[in-house]
């Protein structure tokens, strides 16, 4: 009888039975979550989509194909994904988030963030360099929107 190795990945099968066996476990996603998408790119199984409806943008999960292999999880840069346990295997689109998303003040693109967030993440980055990059004396000659925004 073969054993399992603990270092060796569960097959998709052995998942979907296991979860068919004891109480389903899937996804849940919580409010740290920033809408990048990466559990819905690495989903093995495509059970997770993203939406984009009535000015809200977020991620949904087809019960059905959920393996609970917990790829999504360890994906997650936010620690936002647990998994839960739910009983129903519906084929139907069951949404997790629903985010409004809101206009960085630097780019103007569409971003979803905390409720302190003015700029999306991209901007936030190059923000941080740039202080960053000052603080070590080593910021360019010609000031930046960031630094003019700062001394405003
Ligand atoms: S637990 Fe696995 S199959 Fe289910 S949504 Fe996450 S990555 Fe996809």
């Amino acid at each position: 009888m073969p054993t399992l190795d603990p270092q060796r990945p569960l097959g998709r099968r052995t998942l979907l039975q296991r979860n068919k066996a004891g109480p389903r476990r899937v996804p849940r996603i919580g409010p740290a979550c920033r809408d990048h998408r990466i559990c819905v790119v690495l989903c093995p199984e495509g059970a997770l989509v993203g939406f984009e409806l009535e000015g809200r943008r977020g991620v949904a999960l087809r019960l059905r194909d959920c393996t609970g292999c917990g790829h999504c999880l360890a994906a997650c840069p936010e620690h936002a994904i647990t998994l839960e346990a739910r009983p129903e295997a519906s084929a139907a689109l069951l949404p997790l988030t629903a985010h409004e998303p809101r206009i960085c003040e630097h780019c103007f693109e569409p971003f979803v963030g905390g409720p302190e967030a003015l700029r999306c993440p991209a901007c936030e980055k190059d923000a941080n360099l740039f202080r960053a990059r000052r603080a070590s004396g080593s910021a360019p000659l010609v000031r930046s929107d960031f630094d003019q925004g700062e001394r405003t």
